[in-house]
């Protein structure tokens, strides 16, 4: 194919580490996105598997919670690849806890990360793609922004938001060729599901009705297609990948 070239936040490890080597696989050059120069070790690892598939691949460092953070990092990728045809906005934090006990830090610090990144990054790339007037952003959602989750208020509310977020931008952007859709993920084998209690782990597989936890590979398929030609009539959509899971 042409030159593309694909962004995606929060991909030195778990869902994000899987499609960005998804992407590459695919052909795109693929900006790797890490949080500092602490992560900026595994991070290469992803770029060198990227690199692996013929394609150029380099690593970025940011807080996408923070606006200036992105917009320096943004610029750094368009002078580094010269042009940004997919976003991907993957990153994402949880700090669990009931409503009663939840500080307002904890409500503030996963709004950031997970909600304000997403405007933070769009706010940067778009213009980008309306230049080029040709575009795919997929925002990585989650079943507990579309059905909730006790214990998940704030996660709940942030990927809630996104869902919102996608819609309006597939809206306003349809007209520029920029399609923006949403891929909501179940459970799925990473560090963030890792640290969930067991009993809350099991409860969790028995209602999902393909019997098996998903891998952040199936995540980075539905990902791979969205932002390619074979979605092309498709925008303002969530995706749900989550084995069929019942919340
Ligand atoms: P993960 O293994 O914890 O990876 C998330 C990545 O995002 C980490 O590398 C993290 O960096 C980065 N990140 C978070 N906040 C950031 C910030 N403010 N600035 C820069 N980097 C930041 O989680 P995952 O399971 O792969 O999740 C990826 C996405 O899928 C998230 O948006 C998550 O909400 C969503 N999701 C996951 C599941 C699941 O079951 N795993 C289900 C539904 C949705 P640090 O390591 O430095 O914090």
């Amino acid at each position: 194919m042409d030159k593309r070239v694909a962004v995606v936040t929060g991909a030195k490890q778990g869902i994000g580490k899987a499609i960005a080597i998804g992407l590459a696989k695919a052909g795109y050059e693929v900006a790797v996105h890490c949080r500092n120069q602490q992560s900026v070790p595994e991070a290469q690892q992803v770029v060198e598997a990227c690199r692996a598939f013929g394609v150029d691949a380099d690593c970025f460092t940011a807080d996408v919670g923070n606006f200036e953070e992105c917009a320096a990092m943004v610029a750094q990728i368009k002078s580094r690849f010269g042009q940004v045809d997919v976003l991907v906005n993957n990153a994402g934090i949880t700090q669990d806890g009931l409503i009663a006990r939840m500080s307002e830090e904890q409500y503030d610090q996963v709004i950031e990360s997970n909600q304000k990144s997403v405007f933070n990054m769009m706010r940067q790339v778009v213009p980008i793609m309306m230049r080029q007037r040709e575009g795919s952003i997929i925002n990585i959602t989650s079943v507990a922004g579309l059905y909730g989750n006790p214990g998940q208020l704030n996660y709940s509310a942030s990927k809630a938001a996104i869902i919102g977020m996608t819609k309006s931008a597939a809206k306003e952007l349809g007209g520029r060729n920029i399609r923006v859709n949403a891929v909501a993920p179940g459970f799925i084998q990473t560090d963030m599901t890792e640290k969930m209690p067991e009993k809350a782990k099991e409860a969790i597989t028995g209602a999902i009705s393909l019997g098996r936890v998903g891998m952040p590979e199936d995540i980075a398929n539905a990902v791979v297609f969205l932002a390619g030609p074979q979605a092309a009539y498709i925008t303002g959509q969530v995706l749900e990948v989550s084995g069929g899971i019942t919340m």
